[in-house]
């Protein structure tokens, strides 16, 4: 919530909203996580993060189960000296690849290691630092969004954009034949900002649905490209799309 709470308030600018109130307005069936820790924007290196941490606290190093609260606060390499095992297990997400109907393809799955005390404290140290990066480029990048979005100029399109999962498709009357035709789709979402006469911001959604299942940056432009007919119809004309991708 304390994530989704200044996001929404970069994709909203026009609503003031406290955060005490966006929470109190959680739709029921929206769930907070309790799972490894409260605030995180769900991404692997928020979860990596997390999963670190689970493993020092293990070991009753004292260190926030909150990534974003550690990475303000860090941690010296000395405590991690002084109070871990020699052999430290640990669990991290990780792309591997594995074999399904004689087809090579590549999951995202928690793969548990161990490494030696040394090696930990090093990739644990460089891991950490990685994520203050992370960090920080996530809230700019809130930062910078919203103060696009409030002076956004006449004619000039702001474009989020990000893959929503892969779908299969299943004919409505389903014939033998056509459960052997099923074909994967991308969906593709997009929300367009723009001002409209009157100064105000607007929005309007997209959805692009295709069968390249390949999530590349080319698919992204390929899909902005598409959706720049429909885009011209928000305004009078177009002079400046910037977009984005989380
Ligand atoms: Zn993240």
């Amino acid at each position: 919530m304390t994530n989704l709470h200044p996001k929404f308030i970069a994709e909203c600018p026009t609503i003031k909203l406290s955060r005490a109130t966006f929470c109190r307005m959680r739709p029921i069936h929206i769930l907070t996580t309790s799972f490894i820790s409260r605030s995180t924007c769900l991404c692997t290196k928020h979860q990596n993060m997390a999963l670190l941490l689970k493993a020092l606290r293990k070991q009753d190093l004292e260190v926030p189960a909150n990534p974003e609260t550690f990475a303000k606060e860090g941690i010296a390499e000395e405590m991690l000296q002084n109070k871990l095992p020699d052999h430290v297990v640990f669990s991290q997400w990780k792309k591997i690849q594995i074999i399904e109907k004689e087809k090579k393809k590549f999951v995202t799955r928690i793969i548990e290691s161990e490494k030696e005390k040394e090696e930990f404290i090093e990739y644990f140290m460089n891991q950490a630092e990685e994520f203050r990066g992370h960090v920080e480029r996530v809230r700019k990048q809130y930062e910078e969004i919203k103060k696009l979005k409030e002076n956004l100029p006449p004619n000039h399109l702001l474009v989020q954009m990000d893959f929503a999962e892969n779908y299969s498709c299943k004919s409505v009357e389903e014939i033998q034949s056509a459960y052997w035709n099923q074909t994967g789709v991308t969906l593709h979402p997009a929300v367009a900002y723009f001002k409209d006469d009157k100064g105000d911001t607007q929005h309007k959604s997209f959805v692009v649905v295709s069968d390249e299942m390949s999530h590349s940056s080319s698919t992204v432009h390929a899909i902005l490209e598409k959706l720049i007919p429909e885009m011209k119809t928000l305004i009078s004309s177009i002079e400046f799309i910037r977009y984005w991708t989380d």
